[in-house]
């Protein structure tokens, strides 16, 4: 039982909604997203949307509701605005959206209108998040990036002018020919915007990305990880010094200006995820939907079709509920807490992964202080190894608390 069915008051609960769209696809993606077909495809895929959201409006007189919403992608601002209009009135509608609700949506700068954002804003979207990702023209090119930074400007201008009091704004590190100095001056040029949130992401060449088919070309031109670690502790003491506060490995906000979506995840509170790709933690489930766009539209939209649009749906079992928790908490700069570690699965934290987390202490990565435990920024850049280490553990048995 979580803190709201203890006190009787309904669960929180996020909603996602993903766009697969996108007006080109850039080098670096792996994200399901596709050059649009017709506005009507669109139109289509977004009415799949709705009725699929319908189908779950029972949630919200079942002890839920939801507080946040998150319209990502892709790029939701390349639907026809009448169409992102429809989908925004609609999530309000089913889920009964308190008005002081988060609601953001990803806009990329080449692809918002005055107009639209203004419609956006009194339909009680209250959040923006915009992919400016570098100041400088031979980055974005690198990077396959539709827009320029006279977009980026324009777009925060315009947000601004719509009334939007929170926005947030993507940087990345790690580009082919990125240099400390560049870095440092697209966190400049940014910061005097004074925008509320900031995501920095690290570049990562996956599989299925045209940066992956290129590597060999590519690969003269990055930056390398010694200098891209050194390029993470800088901006992280950049925007420190500006009155950005980091709260997660790669999120840093004005006070009182984190993502509240986002936070569900790194709490593991429970999300309903619509559309195709999209995953949810739900009723103690995780699931996720097809990736198949004319898939999810038949299978939701046709009446009694045999498409399935349940790509994978999975029971938790404790060892992975624990695991969960661990990685995603250890992306909070609060980390992990043991009293609260204890009180979720019955186990002392300290006691199952203490002797491990201490040998990252010594090395300067982790912090074990007042019965939190949490990683330091020079930590953070190597997580995932940090992680994948403490994470095996034996049985679990003799470690319950009684
Ligand atoms: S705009 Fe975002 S989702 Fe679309 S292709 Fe570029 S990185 Fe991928």
């Amino acid at each position: 039982m979580n803190y709201y069915e203890a006190i009787g008051l309904p669960k929180k609960l996020g909603i996602y909604v993903h766009i697969p769209f996108c007006l080109s696809k850039c080098a670096y993606c792996d994200f399901n997203s596709s050059v649009p077909g017709s506005k009507d495809y669109m139109s289509a895929y977004v009415s799949a949307l709705i009725t699929h959201m319908e189908s779950y409006r029972w949630a919200v007189g079942d002890g839920y509701q939801p507080d946040t919403v998150f319209i990502g992608g892709g790029t939701p601002t390349v639907l026809p605005s009448d169409d992102l209009f429809r989908l925004v009135k609609a999530i309000r509608r089913i889920f009964s959206l308190p008005r002081d609700a988060e609601f953001t949506v990803e806009a990329n700068p080449a692809t918002v209108t005055y107009s639209t954002l203004t419609r956006l804003r009194r339909m009680g979207v209250n959040r923006l998040s915009i992919g400016m990702q570098s100041a400088h023209e031979n980055e974005l090119k690198a990077l396959g990036r539709i827009h320029n930074r006279h977009d980026f400007s324009r777009s925060f201008r315009m947000a601004r002018d719509a009334r939007f009091d929170n926005i947030n704004v993507d940087v990345m590190f790690g580009i082919p020919e990125q240099t400390m100095d560049s870095l440092l001056h697209t966190l400049t040029y940014l910061t005097r915007y004074s925008p509320d949130h900031i995501s920095l992401y690290d570049l990562k060449i996956e599989q299925g990305t045209k940066f992956f088919e290129n590597y060999r070309e590519i690969a003269p031109l990055l930056p390398g990880e010694d200098l891209e670690a050194d390029m993470y502790l800088a901006a992280i003491q950049f925007l420190k010094d500006r009155g950005y506060v980091q709260y997660e490995i790669s999120n840093f906000c004005h006070p009182g200006k984190g993502c509240l979506h986002n936070l569900k995840y790194w709490n593991c509170d429970e999300y309903l995820g619509f559309g195709v790709s999209a995953h949810s933690y739900f009723n103690g489930q995780r699931f996720s939907f097809t990736p198949d766009v004319e898939k999810y539209i038949q299978g939701v939209t046709v009446k009694d079709s045999p498409v399935r649009i349940t790509d994978e749906c999975d029971e938790i079992g404790e060892r992975e509920r624990i695991g969960e928790y661990i990685m995603l908490r250890l992306r909070l700069c609060d980390g992990i807490d043991d009293r609260e570690f204890a009180r979720r699965f019955g186990y002392s934290f300290e006691a199952l992964y203490g002797d491990k987390c201490r040998r990252y202490v010594k090395m300067g990565l982790m912090t074990m202080q007042g019965g939190t435990t949490a990683l330091t920024p020079a930590g953070m850049f190597v997580s995932n190894t940090i992680l994948s280490d403490i994470l095996e553990f034996e049985d679990l048995g003799r470690w319950k608390l009684s």
